[in-house]
C-alpha cells in the first residue's frame, strides 16, 4: 500500500530487470547463438549485473541484438520507498500493466530477506489482508517474479527470500516453483526460502509430493476453530483444513523440518488463551512452529496489546508447542505482511 508518510520516490528508466528467460533463450537461439549464451546471461544477471553492456564475456554484436530485441527487464520498477528501520518497498509494474510489489527487510545480523510477490493482487479476500481488497491482475511469470529478487540483488547480496508478498503461490505453482529453483543462483539457498500458503490445496499437494529441494513451508492459519477461520479467510470453507493440515504433516515427515504456522494476532478475535490451546491442541508439538505476528494496521480489526500477545505465547509454551513473534517490519511505509496493495481504496485505509 502507498499510503506511508514516506512518499515513494519515482525512478527513472534506468532500473532494470532481467529478461524474461524465455524470450531470451529463443532469441538466442535466433540469433544462431549456442545454449550456453542463455546461461551465461542468466548468472550475470543472477549475480546483480545491471545489464547487456556489463556481460564482458558475451560478443558485442550478441549484446547489441539483445539491447534491442529482448528488455532486460520483465518488469519496471516505477518507485520505491524507504523504512526508518531500514526495510525497502519497490513498487515495480508489468509490460501489460498490472502493479505489483516487493520488499527488502535488512536485519543487524547480516540477513537480507526479500518478500516477493505471486500474483498482482490476489483473488482471495482475508479480511486482515490489504492485498485482497485491491483488483486481481493475474499470476506473475517466474521472471516476474526473480525480477523482484534482481532488483534488490543489484545493490547488495540478499541471502533470504519468503514468498509472502501480494498473491497466494500455490495458486501459481509452477511459477513459483520455477523461480524457487533459481534461487540458489543469486546467492537465495533453499533452506532460506519459505513459500507461505492459505492452505490452496492444489498446489500445496503438489509442493508436498514432488518438491525434493529443502524449500520451507509456511501455513497461514490464524485461527484452530473452523468457523473462525472461514469468516477471516474464506478459503477455509473451499479446502478443509484438516486436508491442509494433513498435507502439512506429511511434508515434516519427508523433510524432517516443522512447518511455519502463522497467526495474525487480532484483539478480542482470535487471541484468548483459550483459543492458544485450541491452537496447540490442533498442532501437537512436533509438526509445527507458530509464528504470532503483530497485527499491521489496514482498517479492519485492532491488533493484539503486548500482553495478549505474551499470554498466548505462555500457552503455546506450556502446551511445549514452538512459538516466535514476528518481528514488523516497514509498518511506516505499509510495507508490513498484509500491507501490500496498490488499490485507492486500500490507501485510504491505511
Ligand atoms: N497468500 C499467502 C502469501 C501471503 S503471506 C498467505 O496468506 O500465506 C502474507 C502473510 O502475512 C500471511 O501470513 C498473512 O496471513 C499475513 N498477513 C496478512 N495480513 C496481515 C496483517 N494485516 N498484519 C499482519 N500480517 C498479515
Amino acid at each position: 500500500m502507498g499510503a506511508g508518510p514516506g512518499v515513494y520516490i519515482r525512478l527513472g528508466w534506468g532500473y532494470l530487470s532481467p529478461v524474461d528467460l524465455k524470450r531470451l533463450e529463443e532469441r538466442l537461439t535466433g540469433l544462431g547463438e549456442p545454449a550456453y549464451r542463455a546461461r551465461q546471461v542468466w548468472a550475470w544477471a543472477a549475480g546483480g549485473a545491471p545489464g547487456y553492456d556489463a556481460m564482458t564475456n558475451l560478443p558485442l554484436a550478441v549484446r547489441a541484438s539483445l539491447e534491442t530485441e529482448v528488455p532486460f527487464s520483465t518488469l519496471d520498477a516505477e518507485a520505491e520507498q524507504r523504512s526508518s528501520d531500514g526495510t525497502v518497498k519497490a513498487l515495480f509494474r508489468t509490460h501489460d500493466g498490472h502493479p505489483v510489489e516487493a520488499v527488502l527487510m535488512r536485519y543487524r545480523d547480516g540477513r537480507r530477506s526479500v518478500c516477493v510477490s505471486s500474483q498482482s493482487g490476489c483473488p482471495l479476500t482475508c479480511t486482515f489482508c490489504a492485498t485482497g481488497r485491491m483488483a486481481f491482475g493475474r499470476n506473475l511469470t517466474s521472471s516476474e517474479i526473480l525480477d523482484q529478487v534482481l532488483h534488490f540483488r543489484r545493490t547488495e547480496p540478499v541471502n533470504h527470500l519468503v514468498f509472502m508478498g501480494m498473491g497466494e503461490p500455490f495458486m501459481n505453482v509452477d511459477a513459483v516453483l520455477d523461480a524457487a529453483r533459481r534461487l540458489p543462483d543469486v546467492g537465495i539457498t533453499h533452506r532460506r526460502t519459505t513459500i507461505s500458503t492459505v492452505g490452496w490445496l492444489p498446489g500445496l499437494e503438489r509442493f508436498v509430493e514432488e518438491v525434493s529441494e529443502p524449500i520451507r513451508l509456511a501455513l497461514s492459519l490464524h485461527a484452530a476453530d473452523p468457523a473462525l477461520r472461514s469468516e477471516l479467510m474464506p478459503v477455509n470453507d473451499r479446502y478443509p483444513l484438516t486436508d491442509v493440515l494433513g498435507l502439512c504433516r506429511r511434508h515434516r515427515e519427508r523433510t524432517n523440518r516443522r512447518v511455519f504456522v502463522e497467526c495474525v494476532m487480532l484483539a478480542g478475535v482470535n487471541d484468548s488463551p483459550a483459543q492458544a490451546r485450541a491452537l496447540a491442541a490442533l498442532l501437537g508439538r512436533d509438526a509445527f512452529k507458530v509464528n504470532l505476528i503483530p497485527y499491521n494496521p489496514t482498517g479492519m480489526y485492532d491488533g493484539s496489546s503486548r500482553a495478549a500477545v505474551a499470554a498466548f505465547k505462555a500457552e503455546l509454551d506450556a502446551a511445549r508447542v514452538p512459538a516466535t513473534v514476528r518481528l514488523t517490519r516497514g509498518r511506516d511505509i505499509a510495507a508490513a505482511c498484509g500491507q501490500l496493495a496498490t488499490a485507492p481504496r486500500a490507501r485510504t485505509r491505511a
